[in-house]
């Protein structure tokens, strides 16, 4: 096991914020991760678990033992001909294994091209785009528990899957390693076309013309086309989670500002979208201290330069309390945010 003391994280995040840890370990296989959980049992230390860094905020530096997520290997557990169940280890990159699938016939993913970050990290927010998310397709979540190395498996309800949202946010938050993913993908396309960006861009074919892989492309090129990319200008996408009303909270609102987009959940409740509140409120654009809301996409804060998760954080405070104070609505951070703010 090779571990690297007081370790740069610049590189292993995508707002490029900089920070260091106290020890980083790259994990490749679960021999590997068994050695790192018990050297830090050993030795006291907390554990953080890491994979591209596409949905965390350093805040400053920590002073745990930063595991990143290397692990590789895609198979095949079975396929009865309507549907093939995949084990799927937690390094892959998520959207490798999304065309890995379409190329092998395997449906379901399509809507979820593009977004960045491993599998072993899919299940944590359980992800989603273009009206389509990870955990309908999910079986089974195989992890270490941090604690003590003991393995475990959780079913696709343990898991809790929610609006981006699970348990490995609540109950199980920090206790596991997530080591492989199993996935249950049918054999024949279903495909999910009401998306509006989707449907409109896919508006002048038939739906029988339309195959997965033609939705696979229009998601990405629709993704490539309205977010920024991160090598280019780092950011960790929607910055904050759209809220979720109560149908009587969002008709007074809708009262108040006619304009205001209201999508129903199938809970009863209605969303708003975070980024149309933070527009409204005169973000959009905004920079200061080598940070921003990006021109294009309120929901996207960015990092100009200014590599200070502090500053980031501030300017996302400053954020909420306007929406809060404009419109009642507590915004929600939607990555996770670690270490300590000096400034
Ligand atoms: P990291 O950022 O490394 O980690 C995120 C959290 O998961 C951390 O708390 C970490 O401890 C935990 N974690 C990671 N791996 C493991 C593991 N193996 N075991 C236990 N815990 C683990 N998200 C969406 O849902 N939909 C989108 O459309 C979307 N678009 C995005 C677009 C851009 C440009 C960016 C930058 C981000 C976007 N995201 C989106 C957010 C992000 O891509 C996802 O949350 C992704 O799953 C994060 O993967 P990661 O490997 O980078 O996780
Ligand atoms: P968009 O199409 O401009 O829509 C803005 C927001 O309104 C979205 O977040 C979406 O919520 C919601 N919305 C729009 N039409 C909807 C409908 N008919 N029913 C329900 N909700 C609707 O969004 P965008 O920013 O370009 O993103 C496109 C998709 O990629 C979205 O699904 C978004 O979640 C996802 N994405 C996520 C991240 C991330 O970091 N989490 C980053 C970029 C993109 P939903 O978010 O619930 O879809």
């Amino acid at each position: 096991m090779q571990i690297t003391s007081d370790a740069s994280l610049q590189t292993r995040n995508t707002l490029a914020l900089c920070a260091h840890s106290r020890a980083l370990v790259s994990i490749e296989s679960e021999n590997a991760l068994r050695e790192a959980l018990a050297w830090a049992r050993a030795n006291s230390t907390a554990v953080t678990v890491l994979g591209h860094g596409s949905n965390v905020v350093f805040a400053g530096d920590l002073s745990s033992m930063v595991l990143v997520q290397a692990t590789r290997g895609r198979h095949c557990l079975d396929d009865d001909g309507s549907h093939v169940r995949l084990r799927v280890a937690a390094g892959e990159n998520w959207h490798h294994l999304v065309e890995w699938t379409l190329s092998e016939g395997y449906f379901g993913l399509e809507n979820l091209a593009l977004i960045p970050g491993t599998v072993g990290a899919a299940p944590i927010q359980n992800i989603g785009a273009y009206g389509v998310e990870l955990g309908p397709f999910m079986e089974a979540v195989h992890a270490l528990r941090i604690d003590s190395g003991e393995a475990v498996t959780l079913s696709s309800e343990q898991c809790e899957f929610g609006y981006r949202d699970s348990v490995f946010k609540h109950r199980l938050r920090d206790q596991l390693v997530i080591t492989a993913v199993d996935l249950r993908l049918p054999r024949v396309a279903r495909l999910q076309l009401g998306y509006p960006a989707l449907a409109s861009a896919l508006a002048l074919r038939s739906e029988q013309e339309i195959s997965a892989r033609d939705v696979f492309e229009t998601v990405v090129s629709i993704r490539r086309s309205k977010l920024p990319d991160p090598a280019a200008i780092p950011n960790a996408g929607s910055f904050f989670k759209n809220p979720v009303l109560q149908k009587q909270q969002a008709a007074r609102l809708k009262a108040q500002f006619p304009d205001l987009p209201v999508y129903p959940q199938a809970d009863g409740r209605d969303k708003i979208p975070a980024a149309w509140l933070i527009e409204y409120c005169g973000w959009k654009g905004h920079r200061e201290n080598g940070v921003g809301v990006h021109p294009d996409h309120a929901l996207v804060l960015v990092n100009y330069g200014g590599d200070s998760g502090a500053c980031l954080l501030q300017l996302a405070d400053r954020i909420a309390v306007t929406v809060r104070d404009t419109f009642g609505i507590t915004l929600e951070i939607e990555p996770r945010v670690y270490g300590q703010c000096n400034g």
